[in-house]
């Protein structure tokens, strides 16, 4: 079976034992040399490592002071974290539909939602390419609403040459499945230093001195074992990204033509860092999404339905006080993307006859 996913972590070897035998396993220095690597990758002037890429998300909507009924307008297709984490603030979630060709926000659809409770935009870089971050920004600058990237897919993507993360609150996931890990853990980037100080603030239980509270906090901080794990991940960010990059160029050369099959686009202007490679499977393929799944996992390809409805579409969501009330038809291409939506392998410890094994049986299940 060729796996969707790979997780090898094996140079983490040495700093971990050093973590160890230090006997400070919990915040410090590890984690300041992972964050002081974050920020130099990113390009902003801080990195705040926090312990998952959820409690990024809730850490920075916490410190933009949100009170009850601000809206907070964001992506209907993504993972649950991202509508989570603007529960958990307090906020209120309003949904905007997707571009028909990238899997994110709409900045046409994003002007039509914006009222005035509206306070921030928290656009999602799907499967590693950003949103439209000019047209979003405009409009953030424009209405004077905060932007907060999930950029939790999209670790070294940038957008008209500005890395993810840059234009508003960046927030990163390390999960142990994203393109670098620390197991479980997540990274907040900002360039302003007010922020960046509330943010290490709420991380901490709001403490400034030993006891000394200024804010209402929590406990987001990451340990220096799981800082230690993401050193070496980091170090090799580049390289694992040029082998995303070369695999995803293998498969579009590999898939271009075939029946039914609509492939992943790259923007103008965008370096996608291929998080995932998501194909559609469109209504003129002889099969739907769920059958190709099937055939794929017969031949021995492991895949991904990311994700198989939008995020609103669940009982938990749709009776939820703070989410605004969203059909589906509200959703075109969400809704279309989350039934024609399929990731193939694009992971960095595939082999190129790997690649061309997935390509060949993608062809043979779709009978062309
Ligand atoms: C993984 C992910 C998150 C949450 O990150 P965790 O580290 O798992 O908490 C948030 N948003 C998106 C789009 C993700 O893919």
């Amino acid at each position: 079976m060729i796996p969707i996913t790979v997780v090898d972590v094996r140079d983490a070897e040495p700093l971990v034992v050093e973590v160890l035998r230090s006997g400070s396993i919990a915040q410090g220095p590890m984690v300041e040399r992972l964050e002081r690597a974050f920020a130099l990758v990113a390009g902003t002037r801080h990195a705040i490592a926090v312990n998952s890429g959820t409690t990024a998300l809730v850490a920075a909507l916490r410190v933009l002071d949100l009170g009850p009924g601000d809206e907070v307008i964001t992506s209907p297709f993504t993972f649950a974290a991202t509508l989570n984490a603007i529960l958990e603030a307090g906020a209120t979630a309003r949904f905007a539909d997707i571009t028909a060709d990238d899997f994110t926000l709409d900045p046409v659809r994003v002007a039509e939602a914006i009222t005035p409770r509206t306070k921030a935009l928290m656009p999602v870089h799907l499967y590693g390419q950003t949103a439209d971050m000019g047209k979003l920004s405009a409009l953030a600058a424009e209405h004077g609403l905060h932007v907060v990237e999930d950029a939790a897919q999209a670790v070294g993507a940038t957008f008209e040459g500005r890395n993810a993360g840059s234009y508003g609150l960046g927030c990163f996931s390390l999960y142990a499945t994203k393109n670098i890990t620390t197991a479980e853990g997540g990274m907040i980037t900002t360039d302003d230093d007010a922020v960046a100080d509330r943010l290490r603030l709420v991380r901490n239980q709001g403490m400034r001195t030993r006891y000394g509270y200024e804010m209402p906090g929590h406990n987001y901080r990451m340990t220096d074992l799981h800082a230690a794990v993401g050193i070496p991940q980091l170090e090799r960010l580049a390289e694992l990204t040029a082998r995303r990059r070369a695999n995803a160029k293998r498969l579009t050369e590999g898939l271009d033509g075939t029946l039914g099959l609509m492939l992943p686009t790259v923007a103008r202007g965008r370096e996608h860092v291929w998080h995932q490679y998501t194909v559609r499977v469109g209504p003129h393929a002889m099969l739907d999404r769920d059958e190709v799944v099937e055939g794929l996992t017969r031949q021995g390809v492991g895949t991904g339905v990311y994700y198989p409805k939008v995020v609103f579409d669940h009982d938990c969501y749709r009776r939820h006080p703070q989410v605004t009330a969203c059909s589906l038809g509200h959703v075109p291409n969400a809704a279309r993307a989350a039934e024609q939506a399929l990731s193939l392998p694009v992971h960095p410890a595939l082999t190129e006859a790997q690649v061309d094994t997935v390509v060949s049986a993608v062809r043979k299940v779709l009978g062309a």
